[in-house]
């Protein structure tokens, strides 16, 4: 059972990346979305139990910069993965999300290479 918590405030956008984490053939079983930051942490509270956490920077109340900070200040017994997926791409921003505890990074718009190749470090690929 892989489980994948989206985090967007644009449910368009939620939308989109699941279609395209589909059409990659990566497998994921349950995609369980947020609207922002404080969404997204209830959600993890609910349901420690995730495999990857996809998480936008711009977002009202609780951005994801301050959403990764508060992910990690919980110590979780199991590190969820986290990969912030933003337009937000310069140097500066990339090393603040690293430094806060994200793993890995997407630029939007991605390509489905791009995709495949950020997330396949954390999914199954058929
Ligand atoms: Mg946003």
């Amino acid at each position: 059972m892989s489980k994948v918590l989206l985090v967007d405030d644009s449910a368009v956008m939620r939308k989109i990346i699941q279609r395209n984490i589909k059409e990659t053939g990566m497998i994921v079983d349950e995609f369980i979305e947020a609207g922002d930051g404080k969404q997204a942490l209830d959600k993890v509270n609910d349901d420690g139990a995730l495999d990857l956490i996809l998480l936008d920077w711009n977002m009202p109340n609780m951005s994801g910069i301050e959403f990764v900070k508060a992910l990690r200040s919980l110590n979780l017994p199991n590190r969820i993965p986290v990969v912030m997926v933003t337009t937000e791409g310069s140097e500066t921003k990339v090393s603040e999300a690293k430094e806060s505890g994200a793993d890995g990074y997407l630029t939007k718009p991605f390509t489905a290479d791009q995709l495949r190749d950020t997330l396949g470090d954390y999914l199954l690929i058929k």
